[in-house]
């Protein structure tokens, strides 16, 4: 490359208004919210960076696959078009649509869960935690000790511990029903997991008999880093390190929010005949027929079209550096940054920026407030608030205090890039005089999408 600016791989074809705002509304808006952002009305929000589910641009292609879209309730060729283009890239039997990606999971833990079985992944996602949980089985997190320490910079933090892996299934794999593995690790970080450590997972899980299940959300992003960074893979499509991945697994759980460049929809996939035939029983009493899901026909088309598009090299290339361009940034400026920068979002690393508070005075949650209000920008917390209540009722620390930005896809350009680096410098010059929140109030499980705080007066 003889230039260094990342451009878009794109031009824009059709334009959405953003509101601007000053501090004083925003301050407002938050207070209304009980302090939660995702209580805010997306109106009052300038750069949301909330999450990068279903929050991404469709292209032109995917617009027009939407006008080709077939509704027949049963047999509609759209379903065709959607399988095809799926198993074009995860060659498993049954495809089984969803309306999105904790669809498939209640579907599937639905069947394969229940009470005394344990699940292990490298680090479950929260929406899949909590599926895991609510059938009574345990939910257990084996992401490799790099993947924890957010200073480390190992290059696929997102691996699994598969000595950890084979002690579980040694010791107590009559309880596991299945492996799982999340690519990208989400909530580690959005880190890449090797391919090498899927084949050992792999390994390690049919060895004992194990199916292993991807939960595949970021499946493109973590087959270029693949391609990127680890050795012998340099020369390879990403589609033909996807085929290879799915074909180390027994079938997957997606959401087409993620890298299917959809603002909806999902799948389960299988290659047991009986595993799919009890899931397809589920899906016809919470999703639909089987050749829609939760879907429409539309729907299904648009996804096809964007998993054509998601693994195209110069959309990866500028999707990851674009990502990168962000982390390097702050943390060119001081700002300390979960390392290496992830896929789809960069971590600030609240503990260390708000060092004065105590996990439990969730500093997350204080940072991505204050982000908000400084600059109408919108990230997530993920650490206390989000994992710090189990499901005894008990509370505590996270082992990490995260604020994410995650980067809706096609979405947002450089110069809204700019901005949120000019936002987050400003908010971590005066970061030690931001208070810590105590809940009010939270609801059972999945505290961090509804509860309410308040400031700690100082
Ligand atoms: C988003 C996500 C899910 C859940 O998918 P939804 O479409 O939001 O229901 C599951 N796992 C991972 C890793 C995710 O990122």
């Amino acid at each position: 490359m003889a230039f260094r600016t990342i451009i878009e791989p794109f031009r824009i074809h059709s334009v959405e208004p953003l509101r601007l705002t000053e501090p004083d509304q925003r301050r407002d808006a938050i207070r209304a919210a009980g302090y939660n952002l995702f209580g805010l009305s997306a109106r009052d929000v300038m750069i949301d960076l909330l999450t990068d589910s279903g929050t991404g641009a469709m292209s032109r292609d995917q617009w027009a696959a939407i006008q080709h879209g077939d509704e027949s309730y049963a047999g509609s060729p759209s379903f065709d078009i959607f399988r095809g283009a799926v198993q074009n890239l995860f060659p498993f039997k049954h495809i089984i649509p969803t309306h999105q990606g904790r669809a498939a999971e209640k579907i599937l833990f639905g069947v394969i869960g229940g009470p005394g079985k344990v699940v292990p992944n490298n680090t479950h996602f929260d929406t899949t935690r909590a599926n895991v949980e609510y059938t009574g089985a345990e939910a257990l997190d084996l992401v490799i000790a790099e993947g924890r320490d957010p200073a480390s910079r190992h290059p696929f933090k997102g691996n699994m511990d598969t000595s950890a892996l084979d002690r579980l299934l040694t010791a107590r794999g009559h309880l596991v029903p299945a492996v799982m593995l999340t690519i990208t690790n989400n909530s580690g970080g959005g880190q890449p997991v090797s391919l090498a450590n899927i084949r050992a997972v792999s390994e390690v899980a049919h060895r004992h008999g194990k199916p292993l299940i991807l939960d595949a959300c970021r499946f493109a992003e973590n087959a270029w880093f693949i391609r990127q960074r680890e050795p012998g893979q340099q020369d390879r499509q990403v589609a033909d390190i996807v085929r290879e991945i799915a074909g180390l697994a027994d079938g997957m759980t997606m959401s087409a929010k993620k890298d299917p460049m959809g603002n909806i929809g999902g799948w389960l996939a299988v290659n047991d005949d009986d595993l799919a035939e009890s899931c397809r029983n589920l899906l016809i009493l919470t999703e639909g027929f089987p050749t829609y899901g939760g879907l429409a026909g539309r729907d299904l088309e648009a996804l096809a079209q964007g998993l054509t598009e998601v693994v195209d090299h110069d959309y990866l290339r500028y999707r990851i550096r674009s990502t990168g361009y962000l982390g390097e940034a702050l943390a060119a400026a001081g700002i300390p940054v979960m390392q290496p920068i992830g896929g789809h979002a960069v971590y600030l690393d609240a503990r260390a920026m708000l060092p004065h508070l105590e996990p439990l005075e969730y500093p997350g949650q204080s940072l991505a407030v204050a982000l908000y209000v400084a600059g109408g920008v919108r990230g997530c917390e993920i650490g206390s608030v989000m994992f710090g209540r189990h499901p005894d009722g008990t509370e505590a620390a996270a082992a990490m205090e995260l604020v994410r930005l995650a980067i809706p896809r096609r979405t947002y350009t450089q110069s809204h890039i700019d901005y949120v680096i000019e936002v987050c410098q400003q908010v971590a010059a005066s970061a030690a005089g931001l208070p810590g929140y105590r809940i009010v109030r939270e609801p059972k499980s999945l505290r961090h999408f509804s509860a309410v705080f308040e400031p700690i007066p100082s």
